[in-house]
């Protein structure tokens, strides 16, 4: 084969190349002309938007302008006022740097740019290009201080591209998504979105995120998410994470900002899982709006044309500092937060002396400071190891009529309220403040179990107790080979079991937590996670999945009857034990009616 001729690309062409990478929908147009907007410093943006974006983009904006002498060099690749040496790209503050947003579109649009520096309104100036590469004209037009870019015809002269747009529905959906993306990170600024001559949405301008968060996200988010502020070595962390009882089947609803600058990361994706780890119910996705931010300098934003993504210097610093923040906080989930956020008496207004009729306001910025706070009224003083040993004892003797503790009226009720009776040998009902709280009995105490032997065997390793008569089990030759190989790992767990025979094994001890739980149904339960873990080392690692299968033996079974009083222990334990509000698989425990709701049902006062 002969060697071609190389030749040099026209602008024309090498712009619509870039402008493969930089504008993949309409959507895209919308974030850089956003971007440049929220650069230039406006206070308010009007977008306006036909048919999808495919026939008409205009956004509005009363930033600082562009000067006249600049228009034409603004639609030049490689043409930007945001950073000039090698030095500034190492720091960037803006949300644009790479000077190439508005010469990618103009290659494969129609456009007119429209701007005024100054307050006169007869200053401004316009140029306009439509795809073809020549030499713009810089003209004067009337405009107020600001500018204003209008995109019309995307794809016109690339048919390849146009092909690959959706429905006017889809692509005006992900402009929507692009504007709460740019909303939520810039509360202050006022935007307004029309779509084909209508007007589908306004963000005011709002001094705190808080407003805004409300207004993106709505009332529903706001019951459900709890706040969090962290700082630690020049990182700061701020944000809504939900709670995990509000998790959904979608990852959608996961908003992460770093500087100021919608990102994807993996990075960071993993650390809010891991953060969630021990509360998301299986296969769920939690909801989190989250703001990052840290010095310039330990972050590159120049990894991809779209700026999606970012690479942080010290990426297991990020990692650790957000897993670690979002689980602390979830661990210190009160229930009083969990209820007065699920509750719709935390709606703005809806119950008088509800602290506070902004459910942004007060509220959520005390709840950073409510964390790990006593339980008034629920808390007995006792210290964690006497609670433990009560709370055995109290499940493992033979229920007996209790009698109602003896709170006073004048007492506050605490959290989670007194027990009144017993569902089906199910649900425990209990009176609290607001109304009625329906527990789970199981799902709650396999939690503070759990909570109990993971503090256990983190203080001083699992306690065992032996069995009065070892027990012999039947079991497979495998079983029997992995029993000899684990039996130090099972040790730590407060497990001793010999290998008796090619098909037994002897159960000698277990932990004394769980003394009194069925342990033929415990062992054989620990093999089958055993086998999927293999080596001690996994066992190791796997340890809270194992605490969780034995808790879920040593907990109350459905149909056991409990006393008023072993009701109100496990009430109070619920109070003090981290993430009491789900139980090991992620399933709430328990769940409020407040009167308001009781009314309802009857019509009352309607
Ligand atoms: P970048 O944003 O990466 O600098 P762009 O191609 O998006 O590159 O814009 C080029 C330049 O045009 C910007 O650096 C800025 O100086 C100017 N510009 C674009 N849009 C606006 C605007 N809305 N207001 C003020 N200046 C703007
Ligand atoms: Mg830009």
């Amino acid at each position: 084969m002969q060697a071609q001729r190389i030749t040099q690309l026209d602008t024309r062409l090498a712009n619509q190349i870039a402008a493969g990478e930089v504008v993949e929908r309409p959507a895209s147009v919308v974030k850089e002309l956003l971007e440049n907007a929220l650069d230039a410093g406006a206070t308010r943006v009007e977008i306006d938007i036909e048919a999808g974006g495919a026939k008409l983009m205009r956004l509005h904006d009363d930033g600082h302008g562009i000067l006249p002498d600049d228009l034409t060099l603004s639609l030049a690749r490689h043409a930007t006022s945001k950073i000039a040496t090698q030095e500034d790209l190492h720091k960037i503050a803006t949300l644009g740097f790479r000077g190439e947003a508005l010469a990618s579109i103009a290659s494969i649009s129609k456009l007119k740019l429209t701007s005024n520096t100054t307050d006169r309104t007869d200053k401004g100036h316009c140029v306009q290009v439509s795809g073809a590469g020549m030499k713009p004209e810089t003209k004067p037009a009337p405009h107020s201080r600001g500018t204003t870019v209008e995109v019309r015809d995307l794809f016109f002269n690339t048919p390849a591209r146009r092909k690959f747009l959706k429905t006017e529905r889809t692509e005006f959906q992900k402009i929507e998504e692009v504007i709460r993306k740019m909303a939520l990170s810039h509360p202050s600024v006022a935007f307004a979105l029309s779509h084909n001559g209508k007007v589908v949405k306004r963000y005011h301008s709002s001094p705190a995120p808080d407003g805004r968060v409300a207004a993106v996200f709505g009332a529903a988010f706001a019951d459900n998410a709890v706040y969090l502020e962290e700082e630690r070595s020049a990182m700061r962390l701020r944000g809504w994470i939900g709670l995990p009882t509000f998790s959904r089947s979608q990852a959608d609803q996961q908003y992460f900002f770093v500087n100021g600058r919608a990102v994807r990361d993996k990075v960071i994706s993993h650390a809010v899982k891991l953060g969630y780890a021990d509360v998301l119910f299986h296969g769920r996705n939690p909801v989190y709006c989250l703001f990052l931010d840290l010095a310039p300098q330990l972050v590159d934003v120049n990894v991809h044309p779209t700026k999606h993504e970012v690479r942080f210097r010290e990426s297991r610093d990020v990692h650790d500092f957000v897993f670690r923040t979002i689980q602390q906080r979830l661990a210190a989930v009160t229930p009083e937060e969990m209820a007065t956020q699920a509750s719709p008496a935390s709606l703005p207004g809806a119950l008088p002396g509800q602290g506070g009729a902004d459910p942004y306001g007060n509220t959520m910025a005390q709840q950073g400071a409510m964390r790990l706070r006593g339980h008034g009224g629920g808390s007995d003083g006792l210290p964690q190891s006497d609670r433990v040993r009560l709370y055995s004892e109290l499940f493992q003797k033979a229920p007996e009529e209790g009698t109602v503790a003896d709170w006073s009226p004048q007492d506050q009720l605490p959290p989670l309220g007194l027990a009144i009776a017993q569902l089906h040998g199910i649900y425990i009902l209990a009176e609290n403040a607001r109304g009625l709280i329906l527990v789970d009995m199981h799902a709650a105490h396999e939690r503070i179990t759990y909570e109990q032997m993971k503090t256990a065997c983190d203080a001083e390793g699992m306690k065992s107790q032996p069995l009065l008569v070892p027990m012999s089990l039947a079991v497979s030759e495998a079983e029997v080979q992995l029993v000899s190989e684990l039996q130090e790992a099972l040790e730590t767990l407060g497990i001793k079991i010999e290998a008796a025979s090619n098909e037994s094994i002897i159960v000698r001890s277990v932990p004394t937590l769980l003394a009194k739980s069925n342990v033929e149904r415990l062992i054989r339960d620990l093999l089958s996670d055993f086998r999927e873990f293999g080596s001690s080392e996994r066992i190791t690692q796997h340890r809270d999945e194992i605490l969780s299968t034995m808790a879920c033996h040593g907990s109350v079974r459905a149909n056991r009857k409990l006393s008023i009083e072993e009701m109100n222990a496990l009430l109070r334990d619920m109070e003090e034990t981290e993430r009491s509000g789900q139980c090991n698989h992620g399933r709430p425990t328990w769940c409020e009616m407040s009167l308001a709701e009781l009314d309802g049902l009857f019509l009352r006062g309607q």
